[in-house]
């Protein structure tokens, strides 16, 4: 199947091809996303407004919508034009009054003619102590009432759309919907209770009552199940690719590591070892290793991530280990540097500010085998750096990347395996969404003797307190770092401007006394100041958010943040994960605007109650949504349109489970489940990855 199905393409046409959508509603329809019949069938109503008769308005809880079957007995005509056309009505039960503005009297006249009976619905108030319906939502005779439905869907909408438009334009999108083969399996649809897919699309738009709005409702929840599956398909077809790349059995004997542990002045923590035996496995298999390493700040990744890389060496091939930002690929390296010694290994460093004869001279080093192992920047996938015999890539600190960049990343060399290692401790649902391509090791085990990190909030009208505790701090020789929301100029405004503060902190603690550093100043210079941060010449750095990841200076225990309340929770987290290092006791203070909203205490006091970044995740999360945890650009995670990635982890969990058992059944995806299910693919426009489908 080379081209989408055919029997999608009544769902994959214009809109317009739809009856009653011309050029102007299918503009409409486009600023919500939608732009063809199937995205109609994907947009669920959020609400529903029950019609469900009743005899009389009287007992109703008002303001409510009600339905009642009345008689016309009096129209009042508009005194002045704009004024209102009264229409006065009877129930079983009470008198009441229809309003209309703006309308022709002859035509209401001819709607709600005099003594005829008639079904109305809409919401009741009241208005100087009478009971009225200003604009019923439906006028009908009652022979016509049983089109109304008991309950009737409301959908999410755009400037310019109504609801009856909306609902119009779906019923003739579902009257286009083919029954497709099932691609869930018999026996999980049937323990689930879950309709098939056409049954489905039906009763999540034409709900009976608000239980069946629920995400729990087995029509919906089976519709999310689609999205979750898919895309856990196309993770799962991205794995299988990679595995069935022919990988190499990297064994090593273990000499090199045994040498770096010997010259370590602490043993591995049990979480440690239980990565790296993870990792040994997987490289010493003839399949590709593609795995996380997932680990809360100063877990201890970077070690774990160094003995992988002297596996490869032990088994005679090259390492790479490649940072999201010049300063931490030059921290890994000066971090590196003793275990490369100990090891005896040759380790080099490769970023975009090598140039030249220099740069010439490294690459010549890689091709020929003398750098064992390499740390760099994104510079080190450039296309003329080549390696002798790379085994293993090393990914730091990237949730940032998507599916396809790692798979990029991966051909660099034939059959390289590859760990990714990232800081952010991802709640499971994201996880899964996200790494779903990949297997998974947890660092869930701090190095002992750890001193937690008091957390405090300090609203900025006390910056001259701050600053003089921050005298004491540092006449007892400790030292600080300040960081600065800085965003693009242009955007300044009223964000502290780190040279600002930089300046106003030199003033008040002496000069010399502070540095320096943020994304727009030369790397040389950056480095520099960093440089004399670590090694104590400098006591306070005022930092934009590139001290984020990574930075390692044991001697800082005073972490200042402003602005903490526009920093989302994991980077504050982050942050904070730069002090606490040492043995010494440190200090958070994250300092806010007043006045601080209801929602933002409760985000900075997570931060006060907890250390584990693992809470603050989940808890970030669930205030915030996906899209801004990760970044949505940048994320390469999905859009899901019914699928709650933050509520319906299991759901996710449970299609993970059923695409790998898939591919695992069935690789080529030719048996019916496997056919059904590139259908789904290309329904749910992840038809990328079926060129992924093995072959042959
Ligand atoms: P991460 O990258 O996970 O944030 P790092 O690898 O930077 O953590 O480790 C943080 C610090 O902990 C480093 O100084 C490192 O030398 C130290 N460390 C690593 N493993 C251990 C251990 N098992 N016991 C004590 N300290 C450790
Ligand atoms: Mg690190």
């Amino acid at each position: 199947m080379s081209g989408r199905p055919e029997v999608l393409f009544p769902l994959f046409a214009d809109l317009t091809s739809l009856p009653g959508v011309g050029e102007r509603l299918q503009k409409i329809f486009a600023q919500m996303g939608v732009e063809k019949p199937r995205d109609l069938l994907f947009t669920l109503p959020h609400s529903g407004i029950d019609r469900a008769r009743r005899a009389t308005i009287q007992g109703l809880d008002t303001p409510g919508v009600v339905t009642v079957e009345v008689e016309v007995l009096e129209h009042r005509r508009p005194r002045r034009k704009g004024g209102a056309h009264v229409v006065t009505v009877r129930d079983a039960g009470a008198t009441f009054r229809l309003v209309f503005f703006h309308a022709r009297p002859d035509y209401l006249e001819r709607l709600l003619p005099l003594g005829a009976r008639r079904v109305v619905s809409g919401r009741l108030e009241f208005f100087d102590g009478a009971p009225q319906i200003v604009h019923p939502d439906h006028v009908l005779d009652p022979a016509e009432a049983d089109d109304l439905p008991l309950f009737e869907p409301v959908y999410p909408l755009t400037q310019g759309l109504s609801q009856k438009v909306m609902r119009k334009a779906v019923r003739a999108a579902l009257a286009r919907a083919p029954d497709l083969d099932e691609w869930i399996d018999e026996s999980l649809r049937a323990r689930e209770g879950w309709p098939r897919w056409r049954v489905a699309l039906e009763e999540a738009h034409n709900p009976l009552t608000a239980a069946e709005l629920a995400p729990e409702w087995p029509a919906r929840q089976r519709l999310a199940f689609d999205e979750f599956y898919a895309h856990q398909l196309a993770l799962a077809l991205a794995r299988a690719h990679l595995r069935r790349g022919k990988g190499v059995a990297l064994v090593g004997d273990g000499r090199l590591r045994r040498k770096v542990l010997d010259s370590l002045p602490f043993p591995l923590t049990g979480a440690q070892r239980r990565a790296i035996a993870e990792i040994e496995k997987d490289m010493a298999a003839p399949r590709r290793m593609n795995r996380l390493l997932q680990g809360d700040v100063g877990a201890g990744k970077t070690l774990v991530a160094f003995m992988a890389l002297l596996i490869a060496v032990e088994a005679g091939r090259q390492g790479v280990l490649m940072a999201p930002t010049e300063v931490l690929a030059r921290q890994h390296y000066a971090g590196l540097g003793p275990l490369a010694a100990a090891a005896g290994v040759r380790l080099e460093i490769l970023t975009g500010r090598d140039k030249g004869a220099e740069r010439r001279a490294k690459l010549d080093a890689l091709r020929t085998g003398e750098v064992d192992i390499l740390v760099g920047t994104h510079a080190v996938f450039q296309d003329d750096v080549t390696f002798k015999a790379l085994g293993l890539a090393v990914i730091d600190e990237q949730h940032r990347f998507g599916v396809a960049q790692r798979m990029r990343l991966s051909g660099k060399g034939p059959a390289v395996d590859v760990l990714v290692m990232t800081a952010t401790p991802i709640p499971r649902s994201l996880a899964l969404a996200h790494y779903g391509d990949m297997d998974v090791s947890v660092l869930d085990e701090k190095p002992p003797g750890r001193t937690p990190v008091a957390t405090a909030l300090v609203p900025t009208t006390r910056m001259d307190d701050v600053i003089e505790r921050l005298r004491h701090a540092i006449a007892e020789g400790r030292q600080a770092y300040w960081v600065c929301p800085l965003v693009e100029e242009s955007e300044a405004v009223d964000l502290a401007s780190a040279e600002e503060r930089y300046k106003a902190l030199s003033a008040a603690l002496g000069d010399g006394v502070v540095g320096l550093v943020h994304g727009q100043m030369p790397p040389a210079e950056k480095d520099a100041a960093m440089a004399r941060f670590a090694a104590g010449e400098t006591r306070v750095l005022v930092a934009t958010t590139v001290i984020e990841v990574g930075v390692d200076v044991p001697n800082a225990s005073i972490m200042v943040v402003e602005r903490a309340e526009i920093f989302g929770l994991a980077q504050l987290h982050q942050l904070r994960g730069r002090v606490g290092r040492g043995a010494q006791k440190s200090t958070c203070l994250l300092m806010y605007k007043p006045p601080l909203s209801e929602t933002a205490r409760r985000r900075l006091t997570i931060l006060r109650e907890t250390d584990d970044g693992f809470r603050i995740a989940e808890e970030d999360l669930a205030m915030r949504g996906a899209g801004d945890l990760i970044g949505t650009v940048q994320s390469g995670l999905p859009r899901f349109r019914i699928g709650n990635i933050e509520h319906q982890t299991a759901l996710m969990a449970l299609a993970q489970n059923a695409a790998r058992k898939l591919l695992h059944d069935d690789p080529g995806l030719q048996s019916p489940a496997g056919q059904a299910a590139r259908v789904l693919l290309w329904l749910m426009e992840e038809d990328k990855s079926i060129r992924l489908i093995a072959v042959g």
